[in-house]
């Protein structure tokens, strides 16, 4: 247990999942405190947090991303963790306090717009934040293998990826090649802007399909038993390109 009374998030770990994380170590190894060399605990320097200050709970973890996305709009930014202390402390093992799925859009990293360093984040991109078996699986990695405690969706204003397949539905078009499976994945959010008649119909479903993706994350198999026991939130999230803020929509731990 820590200060505050949450277990280790090692200690989440049971024999599946313990097996899986095995299984993947390669691509994304998770292995908290214990891992970690004493050496560079010491060299590490005042810009590269030590792991007992980094967020155990999807509270704090949404706290810590909601300050970095306030220095982002300030202008004020701390870059954490990027120097190459971090990235020899980080180097055996990592555990990131969150994951982000976002779009692909090149307005909207995650690294930036929440003013994170190195090992501090899964990062999912994908054009409008759709998912689809490989991407839900790549979500739930941390949360499932590690105690991850903290999923934000986020979506952003003028997102061209929504944008394009609204228009497509609307119009009974196909779009080319590969771009129509995420047409197709943002179905359901088109029919939910179509019924909501709002005036401004790509930004409905633009906030429509944060609030579905986070919904259908929440309560899946694998991640609804973790939220029915409070060891994991999935937040919906807005981007504003004309501000840098981030909105929360739904999902905020209390
Ligand atoms: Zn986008």
């Amino acid at each position: 247990m820590d200060a505050a009374g949450h277990p280790r998030r090692r200690a989440l770990l049971t024999g599946g999942f313990a097996v899986a994380a095995a299984a993947l170590a390669g691509c994304a190894k998770s292995t908290p405190k214990a891992g970690t060399p004493a050496d560079l605990k010491v060299k590490a320097k005042a810009t590269t947090a030590p792991p007992d200050e980094r967020p155990t709970t999807a509270k704090a973890a949404l706290a810590r991303l909601m300050e970095g996305n306030k220095r982002w709009v300030d202008g004020n930014l701390h870059h954490p963790d990027r120097d190459p202390d971090r990235r020899q402390l980080v180097a055996q093992t990592q555990e990131p306090y969150g994951v982000v799925l976002s779009c692909i859009d090149s307005r909207v990293p995650p690294e930036l717009l929440f003013d994170t360093g190195l090992g501090d984040l899964y990062v999912l991109r994908t054009g409008a934040q759709a998912v689809g078996p490989v991407v839900t699986g790549s979500v739930e990695y941390g949360p499932m293998t590690s105690g991850t405690p903290l999923i934000v969706v986020l979506g952003h204003q003028r997102c061209g990826a929504v944008e394009a397949s609204y228009k497509a539905m609307r119009d009974g078009a196909t779009l080319p090649g590969n771009l129509q499976a995420i047409a197709d994945a943002l179905r359901p959010a088109y029919d939910q802007a179509v019924r909501l008649d709002g005036s401004d119909p790509v930004d409905t479903m633009t906030r429509a399909q944060i609030r579905l993706t986070a919904n259908d994350l929440r309560s899946n198999k694998d991640l609804g038993p973790l939220v029915k026991k409070g060891s994991l939130a999935v937040v919906g999230a807005y981007y504003s390109l004309d501000t840098g803020r981030v909105e929360i929509l739904g999902g905020a731990p209390s």
